[in-house]
């Protein structure tokens, strides 16, 4: 057995979801190794050889895969899969983008959104909304896997990984990076955040959405949002939590003026702490919510600041 790890990293920094990653394949064997690629990104290989248990980083460096874009990406993976049976990857919008152009390719199976590792070749993951959990057992002679970054702790610092540079596969051409927009706000990000702010439809308004903006600005917490809050146009869509949005598993989760339809609380299952403002005390998130105010958001949210602020 031989694993692959698909590193996700802006060229100067690695994403914590590759140390999850590493942590659900050493549970399906070894050796593992990581695959860094993007554009001048030396520190992001430094730092993929400390993730203790990786044995190799094979670093791939040129300017077509300096913005992951995944036709690149796929290329540069095909390009040493044939020495791995299984190849695993952040179920992030960057592994989602990669990995089904992988397994398309080596003709396989994609076995996405891996919660837990039972074997080499079975694993659970989450269907309907996260309310029922697949036993999936795979019989392809490669693994091609995209795991949830939240259900896996990441593994420590302290290893000391060989770096073997690869020569870069050639730019396919089928992609060309235009512009990225960076949010500005200094939050964090919601990948990562251990407190969030997630706001619903009943906040009413791009104006009313700066009272959870300031709620998180007090407590350093990223933004969140519901489907129907981005639909709205409260919030951009790179906020939406939830089943067609980003999964979270912040330590404390404010949902305000949020109703908790499955779709949304299927993001949020892994928050340690729920926290749900809704005026209506028979709102589904209050079944899930570990502490809940009922009332009027717009009273109790400026109280909360307040308070917090004392
Ligand atoms: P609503 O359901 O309208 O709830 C608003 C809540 O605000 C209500 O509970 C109300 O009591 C409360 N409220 C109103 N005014 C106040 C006030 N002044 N003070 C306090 N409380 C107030 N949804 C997601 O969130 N994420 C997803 O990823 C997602 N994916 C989906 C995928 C599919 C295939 C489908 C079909 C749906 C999906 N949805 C998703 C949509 C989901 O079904 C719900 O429609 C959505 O989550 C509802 O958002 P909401 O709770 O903000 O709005």
């Amino acid at each position: 057995m031989s694993i692959l790890v698909i590193a996700e990293h802006d060229n100067s920094e690695l994403k914590i979801s590759t140390a999850c990653t590493v942590t659900a394949a050493l549970q399906c064997g070894s050796p593992v190794d990581i695959l860094v690629m993007g554009y001048q990104c030396e520190a992001v290989a430094k730092s993929a050889a400390q993730i203790s248990g990786v044995i190799r980083v094979l670093h791939a460096d040129a300017p077509s895969l300096q913005y992951g874009l995944a036709e690149n990406a796929a290329e540069q993976v095909l390009s040493v899969a044939s020495s791995y049976t299984h190849i695993f990857a952040p179920a992030t919008t960057f592994g989602k983008g990669v990995m089904p152009r992988v397994a398309a390719r080596l003709d396989v199976e994609l076995i996405s959104e891996v919660i837990r590792v039972l074997s080499n070749d079975t694993f659970s993951r989450p269907v309907y909304a996260g309310n029922a959990i697949a036993t999936v057992k795979s019989a392809d002679p490669v693994k091609v896997l995209t795991v949830r970054p939240t259900a896996f702790a990441a593994e420590t610092r302290d290893g000391g990984a060989i770096i073997e540079n690869i020569p870069p596969v050639p730019d396919t051409g089928k992609a060309v990076y235009v512009s990225r927009d960076v949010d500005k706000t200094g939050r964090p990000d919601l990948a990562d955040a251990s407190v969030i702010v997630a706001g619903g439809q009943g906040v009413g308004s791009v104006d009313n959405f700066r009272l959870l903006e300031v709620l998180a600005d007090q407590l350093g917490a990223a933004i969140g949002a519901s489907r129907a809050a981005v639909d709205a146009g409260y919030v951009k869509n790179d906020l939406q939590i939830g089943q067609t949005g980003k999964i979270v598993a912040p330590e404390l989760y404010f949902a305000i003026g949020i109703s908790g339809a499955i779709q949304h609380v299927a993001g949020i299952k892994d928050a340690k702490t729920i926290v749900a403002i809704n005026q209506d005390p028979d709102a589904p998130i209050f079944l899930v919510a570990d502490y809940g105010l009922v009332g009027d958001l717009h009273e109790l949210v400026p109280q909360l600041t307040d308070l917090l602020q004392s």
